[in-house]
């Protein structure tokens, strides 16, 4: 959820430099709120349980607007201000990462 045009799917969150470029869109499994509008698609919008609309994710886990194919964000011009917000490399990305890890160990 980087300024990077891309989110790149593959191999295991490994290596000393994290980027997107090797990570499977691992914070793309978090849920996120809609705090603005930035023109998301209606058909990616699912409301919560108390009623604010959040980025509808399928059975999978993942956020319904990824690429299973390139695990790219498909509405890369339009993601949601926390996808914009959100630091490659930061505290919480590492965090998503290590998890990730876990499930492909
Ligand atoms: S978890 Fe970090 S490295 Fe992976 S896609 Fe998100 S911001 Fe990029
Ligand atoms: S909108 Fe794009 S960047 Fe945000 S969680 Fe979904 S796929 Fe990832």
């Amino acid at each position: 959820m980087t300024d990077s045009p891309h989110i790149a799917h593959t191999q295991l969150p490994t290596g000393p430099a994290p980027t997107c470029a090797n990570c499977a869109a691992c914070c793309c499994q978090l849920e996120v709120m809609l705090i603005s509008d930035t023109g998301v698609p209606p058909r990616f919008i699912a409301t919560d349980e108390w009623g604010g609309e959040v980025m509808r994710r399928l059975d999978d886990g993942w956020c319904a607007a990824l690429d299973r194919d390139s695990m790219r964000c498909s509405i890369y011009q339009q993601r949601p201000l926390i996808c914009r917000e959100f630091e490659m490399a930061s505290a919480e990305c590492l965090e998503e990462r290590r998890g990730m890890d876990a499930i492909y160990r």
